[in-house]
């Protein structure tokens, strides 16, 4: 399949990695939106959230427990973050492998969107 994320996953395409794991790759957003801006995927292709189901969405309990984990070792945790999944056409999702957004390191703008 031609996803670029699924190539960051197999290390065709090379990424800055701040966590992995049998199941879960983070690694530094290539275009920063904040001080701290990580993606965070399930190394099995998943198209967006739209397509978690009951047999593949153990994985993202786990992707919480990774985000946690690397929300602490980035020094966010006490000030707050934002996650984000964008999904699908009016949810301006660009590559369509789930991936969540970690952004903190500043205060965020309270729009949605
Ligand atoms: P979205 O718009 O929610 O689909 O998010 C896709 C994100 O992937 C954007 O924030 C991009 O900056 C980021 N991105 C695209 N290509 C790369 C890459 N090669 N390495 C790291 N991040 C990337
Ligand atoms: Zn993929």
């Amino acid at each position: 399949m031609d996803c670029l994320f699924c190539k960051i996953v197999s290390g065709d395409i090379p990424s800055t990695k701040v966590y992995e794991d049998d199941k879960v790759l983070a690694f530094k957003d290539i275009n920063p939106l904040a001080p701290v801006h990580i993606l965070v995927i399930p190394k099995e292709h998943i198209d967006s959230a739209a397509a978690v189901t009951a047999e593949n969405s153990a994985v993202i309990a786990h992707i919480f427990e990774v985000i946690a984990k690397i929300a602490k070792e980035q020094g966010i945790d006490k000030d707050g973050f934002r996650v984000v999944s964008n999904c699908g056409e009016n949810g301006c999702q660009s590559v369509k492998h789930l991936h969540f957004h970690i952004l903190g390191g500043r205060k965020l703008d309270v729009t949605m969107g």
